[in-house]
């Protein structure tokens, strides 16, 4: 089984979004710019199957004898650029810091391995077949950056500038943001992840924090003018949007700072936050396991369980959460 679809949606002067077929863990945002003599991306899908559908639906756009010469990665998460292997010989722009981020995580065909390996009688077994299990990593070898930077990098594509610029530690150890100011939009990888009334979308996930990196990473965005945001994951917002994302944020940031300062550990804190409920549009709230458990890292200095044992915490407290939903037994 694999996930098909996706939409591809016109923002002007050459800019498209490519929003994935649903919401869920991997189904990430991508972009492509065209101009009358070059084409860019930004990020790739999560597996090849998908990244060739983009492909394919971005060729369309093309004019005659151009193709995707370059890839912009927000960060090296591989829901983001694990697709990259679509476009042999294509330059692959990354910050510094995602290049060694990369090595922290598992390849594509470790977690193919995991995903096909774990025991589905288990929560985490069983939350990775079904979070997981769709995508195929068993024939992706691992791309690297072949361009990488930190601070600003300005690029140009036809007579459009690009203008990316790499964050402090935030969703990730080596996050960036691309403007394209005549289009008056920013991509902005997973520092945003979005949601509307009419697309509720899943709680952000993040891995490294503080979440005021993330607050002012969004500060950012907006500082920039754009009028159109497309998230790393979720639908495309106004900046109205994202000042409610950024709500969102300072929520989270408050309890996690409270329950830590009362003692409470970090998966109680998240069971206690989901408890809450003051978000119930939003999926996936057994996420905000890691993301508070990364808040308490910058508030006491502890270390970051390896990404398995975080992840049979999501699992559990997934399992939890879902039968407290259903009525049924935890
Ligand atoms: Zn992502």
């Amino acid at each position: 089984m694999s996930i098909t679809g996706g939409n591809v949606v016109g923002l002007g002067s050459g800019l498209y979004a490519w929003l994935p077929p649903k919401r869920g863990w991997g189904l990430a945002n991508c972009g492509l710019l065209v101009s009358d003599r070059d084409a860019l991306w930004i990020d790739t899908p999560y597996d090849t199957v998908l990244a060739g559908q983009f492909l394919a639906e971005s060729r369309k756009l093309l004019p005659g004898g151009v193709d995707i010469a370059r890839v912009i990665v927000t960060h090296a998460n591989g829901d983001h650029f694990w697709g990259a292997g679509v476009l042999p010989g294509a330059e692959i722009i990354a910050t510094r810091e995602a290049r060694e981020h990369i090595h922290y995580d598992p390849t594509p065909q470790q977690q193919h391995a995991l995903v096909a390996g774990s025991d589905p009688a288990t929560p985490l077994g069983a939350y990775l077949a079904r979070h997981f299990g769709a995508f195929d990593w068993s024939a992706t070898e691992q791309v690297m950056p072949t361009t990488y930077f930190t601070g600003e990098l300005e690029l140009t594509l036809g007579d459009y500038p690009v203008q990316v610029t790499s964050l402090p530690p935030a969703h990730t150890g080596g996050d960036l943001i691309v403007h394209l100011p005549v289009q008056r939009t920013v991509f902005s990888g997973d520092v945003i992840f979005s949601s509307t009334p009419g697309q509720p979308g899943d709680h952000p996930v993040h891995w490294a924090g503080p979440l005021d990196n993330v607050i002012d990473a969004c500060e950012r965005v907006l500082a920039t003018g754009a009028e159109v945001i497309v998230p790393g994951h979720g639908p495309v917002l106004d900046p109205a949007g994202v000042r409610e994302h950024i709500g969102y944020l300072a929520y989270v940031r408050e309890r996690a700072h409270a329950l830590h300062a009362g003692g409470v550990p970090a998966p109680e804190a998240a069971r206690r936050v989901i408890a809450e409920g003051r978000y119930p549009a939003l999926g996936l709230p057994e996420r905000l396991v890691v993301t508070i458990g990364s808040e308490y890292r910058h508030l006491d200095g502890s270390v970051m369980p390896g990404v398995l044992q975080v992840m049979a915490e999501v699992a559990e407290v997934a399992r939890e959460t879902e039968a407290a939903y259903t009525g049924g037994p935890a």
